[in-house]
């Protein structure tokens, strides 16, 4: 990694060492890091030429693509900065981030022209559109686009103070937010990745990326895959079987799924009789796992497990969880501890460091945390405070210096007084028989304030008695934690990280009603 001193490094540090060997392969097509290298090169060469300047955004829509890279790289390479847009939002939505961050140019991947029609037809600053891949008439093709553009690398390079990715958060809780991460917060992040286990891979082995590159997971599996030389098989859209597939096939060594994903993936027959002998660790978070799940996954899989807990506005980072600490006692269900160079605390309300064992916000210190969140400097002046990112979420730490984080604090059920943490209910109900999925939420209550409530997805061909899921949370967690009422209902929805929208769940049963939390 001493080549590599920021991103925009990744593709020549590689080239040179082993141009020819595979740096991505999506479907039957591979790029090897010379090609990449190349590419990377005559897009930010292209983008100079575009009028593209130190600090101008630039914005790609698409599902996971193979082009994705060439274009950050590129932009990175142009001491540019890539705003990536999540493709599953609708017209309005990604208006509102193309307003947000005023890109010069937007690359458009060939399912969503329509979308990106219709969401710059109400904008002042229309970007330069141009087809990713596939075509239409609205859009300039990126061939003819990259044409004249020359395969070196342009004179003026990368500094480590330049916005390099402009990452928009899930939206689980409200609107995006643009989360601006420099050059130097991936420098830690990189330092740190041959480091930790999940992260830390091999020359030629081979990384599953199915998480999304408009996120965090997405982005930072890659990176560290490219960095070290690995061989990223990036995959299109999840799906169970296909994935389970993939990973034989493949010979897939590193893979980072959501809980979501792999719960999906259990519940697929084939699951039992994949090949895993190649594969050596699976890396999961972004959202909490319910640790049924967890347990049954360690099992099928045989590999090592590391959970990351952190967030976009820490470059992703913050703890981990390693395979060593999944055997110790008590500790499964902990998010770990910091990352090296990374300091993380529990805060009370004015900011103030709790004693291990006390209740309250997760922050995280160090160079992962962001620069700033973009155009929303009183948002950034509340969440980075004295260098502290407060994280939103609720947690402790134990006497043995584990992290444990119970949900996030706008989840947090307030019932008779007690406060119950959603992932901890919806933890204990996934191992009830015929429980596929679960969602638990708090809806008003005249008694109690709010009311614990349980929405259950049956598995395929199951039936699910409400009065039993409540029995069996019972005889789990205190009863106040288990839930008052249970709804069947047919699937939990679920952004592209595979974080439960409880606040869509929430909605319905909350209208002309203020919640005490959040
Ligand atoms: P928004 O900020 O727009 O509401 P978001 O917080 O879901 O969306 P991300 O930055 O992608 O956007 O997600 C970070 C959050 O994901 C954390 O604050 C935490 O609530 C949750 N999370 C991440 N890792 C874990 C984990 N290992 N266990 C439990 N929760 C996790
Ligand atoms: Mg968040």
């Amino acid at each position: 990694l001493d080549a590599i001193r920021t991103l925009a490094d990744i593709p020549a540090a590689q080239a040179k060492k082993r141009g020819n060997a595979v740096a991505v392969k999506f479907g039957v097509r591979e790029t090897s890091f010379a090609e990449l290298d190349a590419r990377s090169n005559r897009v930010a060469n292209a983008l100079i030429a575009s009028g593209v300047a130190s600090g101008d955004r630039v914005s790609v829509l698409t599902k996971n693509h193979d082009a994705w890279y060439p274009l950050f790289f590129g932009t990175a390479r142009a001491r540019a900065c890539l705003a990536p847009i999540n493709c599953r939002l609708a017209p309005g939505e990604v208006a509102f981030i193309l307003g947000d961050a005023a890109p010069k140019l937007l690359f458009v991947g060939e399912d969503f022209f329509e979308t990106a029609l219709a969401a710059v037809a109400g904008l002042d600053n229309k970007p330069r559109l141009i087809a990713l891949y596939g075509a239409h008439p609205a859009f300039e093709p990126f061939d003819a686009w990259l044409a004249d553009a020359p395969a070196t690398p342009p004179a003026d390079a990368p500094r480590l103070a330049d916005d390099v990715l402009q990452l928009y958060t899930s939206g689980t809780t409200g609107r995006p937010k643009g989360v601006v991460l420099a050059n130097k917060n991936y420098r830690r992040f990189l330092e740190m990745a041959t480091e930790v286990d999940g992260f830390a891979y091999g020359e030629d082995e081979t990384v599953m990326i199915v998480m999304p590159l408009f996120h965090v997971a997405g982005t930072n599996v890659s990176f560290s895959g490219l960095a070290q030389g690995g061989r990223l098989v990036l995959v299109k859209d999840f799906s169970a079987a296909d994935a389970i597939r993939m990973m034989s096939e493949e010979r897939v060594a590193h893979a980072f799924l959501a809980p979501a994903m792999i719960q999906m993936m259990l519940q697929q027959p084939e699951a039992e009789a994949g090949d895993y002998s190649a594969l050596r660790s699976i890396a999961y978070g972004a959202s909490p796992i319910a640790q049924d799940v967890l347990r049954r996954a360690r099992a099928t899989f045989g590999c090592d497990f590391v959970q990351f807990y952190g967030m976009t506005e820490s470059s992703g980072g913050g703890s981990y969880l390693s395979p060593a600490a999944h055997d110790l006692p008590g500790k499964l269900t902990s998010c770990g501890k910091p990352w090296p160079q990374t300091e993380m605390a529990i805060l009370d309300g004015e900011g103030r460091p709790l004693a291990d064992g006390e209740i309250g916000e997760i922050a995280i210190r160090g160079d992962i945390v962001m620069k700033e969140y973009w155009n929303r400097a009183e948002a950034t002046a509340d969440t980075v405070v004295e260098g502290w990112l407060r994280t939103g979420d609720v947690g402790y730490r134990d006497a043995d210096g584990f992290y444990f984080v119970h949900d996030r604090i706008k989840d947090m059920i307030v019932s008779g007084g007690e406060n119950v943490y959603p992932a901890e209910v919806e933890s204990a109900i996934m191992g009830c028989p015929g429980v596929a999925d679960v969602a638990v939420i708090g809806v008003p209550d005249d008694k109690w304030g709010e009311a614990v409530k349980a929405l259950i997805v049956p598995a395929a061909g199951a039936s699910v008695e409400p009065a039993a899921v409540i029995a069996w949370a019972r005889e789990r967690i205190a009863a106040y934690k288990a839930p008052k009422s249970v709804e069947i209902i047919d699937a939990l929805p679920r952004n592209p990280s595979g974080k439960v929208l409880r606040r869509e769940l929430r909605a319905p049963y909350w209208e002309g009603r203020e919640r005490a939390v959040g």
